[in-house]
């Protein structure tokens, strides 16, 4: 493998100092005004300053169901990783890797070479992130197993690898989680013993605690909330409970019916000035969370992690409808084992799957008008089947339809062995890293003195998760080329680098 060098972006728009990276960066985009004879493009520029915090801090996890099977597998990941474990498969010996992570994994154009060869660099170098072997774990679980017997569980680790991990993971407990049988499904109940007791209110103010608790033992500059706990069903949101931060906290001290553990959850975090990640489809991040994140200045994300079915989806459908073939017809059907199956085997909470999974080509069609009129769409059919025996190792079949020239049909069938976990889990650590990235990074209007952080409801992290939440009224981006290319440019933004959108144009000057 390659030396990893440092990056060191040579312009006279950056500035490096003991604390900061400082960049000038000009983000262009086009402007396109309707009238009724044309539609009127206009580039404009907007000059900016970003500032990114050099200091990395030492961070802690918190996981929502850290018993679970995305909990245990991402625990042993870390720990795995972090000893460099090696263990004997089948296969011969395998050692530990973070692949399926793009931050540690992948990597981003950085420029050019003098011949003209791309020169990449791998994401985690582009600017100072946290190094996921310093990372502490914590969590809450309304099953009371510890780690160890979690990961046993799951059946997703080698045998030998969850030997090597045993006497570690079998120290960590979870602490005890919130279960309200009306969002989770009832086949649920029987793991449920481990529980915060009392109010709503009293169930906050014990999660309050427990971070604290963490935030102190740990001695940890961070903490970020992440919950990869059971789907819950949506709640029914309602004006003068969700819609502002202070409905949201009378409904608490009232103990109201339709605040989801997850919200409680959110609001404990946020309360706690640490950023909140919703790993799973459920309406968690109501308009009051929202707002409660961007007054308290952390970041709220979501929701439901994008890993398997749902981004080829995204790679698929972008594909075809940028080729100008029309897709029709998209049925989707997956069977799985785990207990997120089981769970999503109740109709609730499946709905709350169906509805994530089902918005995810919306941008996509509607960016083409030449193939579909204002407001058609592709059949879209979304099916989850519970199958015990596969377990973790979800199947998924996607049938996609479209029409092509002369009105002839396409059919394209995939099907994907998902390791539900194995795939879930780098996407928790990017998103956790990435998150306490951009904590540290501000920008400012040129001309202007005051920095601003970015915006509470954390977009750029839409490559990762399948319904990404934006700020209100922002449309929603869904293409896995283009959030990819959303999150590399705003990296490339804080070292003053333009995006990368030019890609073999330079062979066209030649
Ligand atoms: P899992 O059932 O193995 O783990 C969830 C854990 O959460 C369980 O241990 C359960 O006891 C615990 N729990 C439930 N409610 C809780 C609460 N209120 N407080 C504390 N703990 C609670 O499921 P999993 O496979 O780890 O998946 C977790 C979530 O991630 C699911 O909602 C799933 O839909 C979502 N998700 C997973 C993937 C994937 O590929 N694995 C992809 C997208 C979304």
């Amino acid at each position: 493998m390659a030396k990893n060098l440092p990056i060191l972006v040579s312009s006279p728009n950056i500035k490096y100092t003991n604390d900061y990276i400082f960049a000038n960066y000009d983000y262009e985009e086009t402007l396109v005004i309707r009238n009724e004879k044309e539609l009127v493009a206009k580039p404009y520029k907007k000059s900016m300053h970003i500032r990114t915090e050099k200091k990395v801090p030492k961070l802690g996890i918190m996981l929502v169901g850290w018993g679970g099977n995305n909990g245990s597998t991402f625990t042993a990941a870390v720990l795995a990783n972090r000893s460099k474990l090696t263990w004997n498969t089948k296969n011969g010996t395998k050692d530990a890797n973070w692949f399926g992570s793009i931050t540690q994994a992948s990597t981003v154009k950085l420029g050019i070479d003098e011949k003209g060869f791309d020169v990449y660099v791998p994401m985690s170098q582009m600017l100072p992130m946290v190094n996921p072997n310093d990372i502490a774990i914590d969590g809450w679980d309304i099953s009371p197993l510890n780690l160890a017997e979690s990961m046993a569980r799951a059946k997703v680790i080698d045998y030998d690898l969850q030997q090597k991990l045993k006497k570690e993971m079998t120290a960590m407990r979870p602490r005890p989680g919130i279960y309200d049988p009306a969002f989770i499904a009832s086949n649920q109940a029987d793991r449920a013993t481990n529980l915060i007791r009392g109010t709503k209110h009293e169930q906050y103010l014990q999660l309050r605690a427990d971070i604290k608790s963490f935030r102190d033992r740990s001695k940890l500059d961070k903490v970020i909330v992440l919950w990869t706990a059971n789907t819950e069903r949506f709640c029914d949101v309602r004006v003068g409970v969700h819609d502002t931060s202070d409905n949201l906290e009378k409904a608490l001290r009232n103990n109201e019916h339709e605040i989801l553990p997850s919200t409680i959850f959110a609001m404990a975090a946020i309360d706690e000035g640490c950023c909140y990640i919703n790993g799973s489809p459920q309406n968690t991040l109501v308009p009051g969370i929202v707002e409660r994140a961007q007054k308290a200045g952390v970041f709220v994300a979501g929701d439901d992690f994008k890993s398997g079915q749902t981004k080829i989806k995204s790679v698929l459908v972008d594909f075809l409808v940028s080729a100008g073939l029309k897709p029709v017809s998209i049925v989707s059907y997956n069977h799985l084992g785990n207990n997120d199956g089981k769970n999503l085997s109740a109709p609730e909470q499946f709905r709350s799957k169906e509805i994530t999974k089902s918005n995810v080509v919306d941008d996509v069609v509607s960016s083409n008008q030449v193939l579909y009129k204002p407001g058609e769409k592709p059949d879209h059919v979304v099916v989850i089947k519970y199958v015990p025996y596969v377990g973790d190792s979800k199947r998924a079949m996607d049938e996609y339809t479209s029409e092509i020239l002369l009105h002839g049909t396409n059919t394209i069938v995939v099907h994907n062995t998902c390791e539900d976990s194995l795939l879930a889990v780098p996407l928790m650590l990017d998103l956790a890293l990435l998150t306490e990235l951009f904590t540290r990074v501000s920008w400012q209007e040129a001309g202007r003195d005051d920095w601003c952080s970015l915006h509470a409801a954390l977009a750029p992290l839409g490559y990762l998760l399948k319904a990404p939440l934006v700020p209100a009224g922002a449309p929603p981006l869904h293409a896995l080329p283009a959030q990819r290319d959303a999150l590399a440019a705003l990296l490339r933004a804080a070292l003053a680098l333009p995006a990368d959108r030019t890609r073999l144009l330079h062979t066209v000057w030649l």
